[in-house]
């Protein structure tokens, strides 16, 4: 009896091990969406994009196969891209009117739904550092300014001058920005072609088939009064449950806010039953298009089933599958789609 009893047990393990007992796991980043040109592009910026998104995507896989937590992985994953002064976070970061940088961040984990957030912060080297920070060692989710740089200071976090995220192609930007608000006379950035890309993301499945996203920005050139964008607020630019997906998204924060974009994909997920593409490309390409809000998200559902739409000429973007398959985008197309490992 105990024999017979081995031997059944022994065989539906090989039948269900290739989906039940497989800890699989994914991982998908993006570099900000926007009017990313090909002929705006050298073939040595493609390239230069391209293996900083590689690099961010296989340190995050390297994580996750080891096991470590999905919330180690997407902070992996995005400092690595936050020290790259090619992207809109950390070092790169785009320029305030008063040429300063105030930094927004925010990070969510799918099992409890616990998150942390930072935002207009001016001296923390890593934001979404911070933001994980917030998420494990406060009662708090978003922490903002000066109060936040004392909560990362309390945790040890590195603290860096502001001029830390200077580069000369952003002050450019900031430069012409203002020469066009000034000549039209609006108070806003009303930003242009590269003016607001680069904000960064990313959002994996882990072997305990947790779901956890992440997101850091310097925001929108020649924003002025403090303002906010999406990615430190939990729903719009970052969402994460277990139960239906794990959202990142770049683009024009003020839309995303207010349509709620992270949050509102994966309650399509959840309550109309629907696949995270059709749920992600509703939102992006029919919703936000509509609405004139321009932008993209990367999104992973519970399965590690990967989307990436955007309503932008481009937007970088990689990612590893569960079955180990990188690919590599800027524009509509990807340019690598392989199972190099
Ligand atoms: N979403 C960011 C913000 O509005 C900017 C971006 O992703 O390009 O602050």
């Amino acid at each position: 009896m105990k024999t017979r009893l081995k031997g059944i047990l022994c065989g539906l393990g090989v039948l269900l091990s290739p989906t039940v007992f497989a800890a699989d796991v994914a991982i998908v980043v993006h570099g900000g969406a926007g009017t990313i040109l090909k002929k705006n592009m050298s073939a040595e910026q493609e390239q230069h994009y391209a293996e900083k998104l590689e690099e961010a995507t296989r340190a995050g896989y390297a994580l996750l196969k080891q096991g470590e937590a999905g919330e180690k992985a997407v902070v992996a994953a995005i400092q690595i891209l936050e020290e790259s002064p090619l992207f809109n976070a950390g070092n790169g970061a785009v320029y305030t009117y008063d040429e300063t940088h105030e930094l927004d961040a925010s990070i969510m984990h799918g099992k409890n739904l616990e998150a942390g957030a930072v935002s207009g912060v001016t001296t923390i080297k890593s934001p979404i550092e911070a933001a994980l920070a917030v998420m494990q060692h406060s009662s708090h989710v978003l922490l903002a300014g000066k109060g936040a740089e004392a909560f990362a200071q309390s945790q040890g976090l590195q603290q860096v001058d502001n001029s830390y995220f200077n580069t000369q192609h952003r002050l450019k930007a900031l430069q012409k920005a203002k020469a066009r608000m000034q000549e039209q006379q609006r108070e806003d950035g009303g930003q242009q072609g590269s003016e607001k890309m680069g904000t960064v993301g990313a959002v994996v499945l882990d072997k305990s088939g947790n779901i956890v996203a992440g997101t850091s920005t310097g925001g929108m050139t020649a924003k002025r009064y403090g303002r906010v964008g999406d990615a430190p607020i939990i729903g719009a630019g970052t969402y994460a449950d277990n139960e239906s997906c794990g959202v990142s998204a770049t683009g024009h924060g003020e839309y995303f806010i207010r349509y709620n974009v992270a949050a509102d994909i994966c309650a399509r997920v959840r309550y109309q039953g629907v696949s995270i593409q059709r749920a992600a490309e509703t939102v992006i390409n029919e919703e936000l298009k509509q609405a004139g809000g321009t932008g993209g998200v990367i999104a992973m559902d519970k399965r590690g089933n990967i989307t990436m739409p955007f309503n932008t000429a481009g937007m970088y973007r990689a990612s590893i599958n569960v079955e180990g398959k990188f690919s590599v985008g800027i524009y509509k197309n990807l340019m690598k789609d392989t199972h190099k490992q």
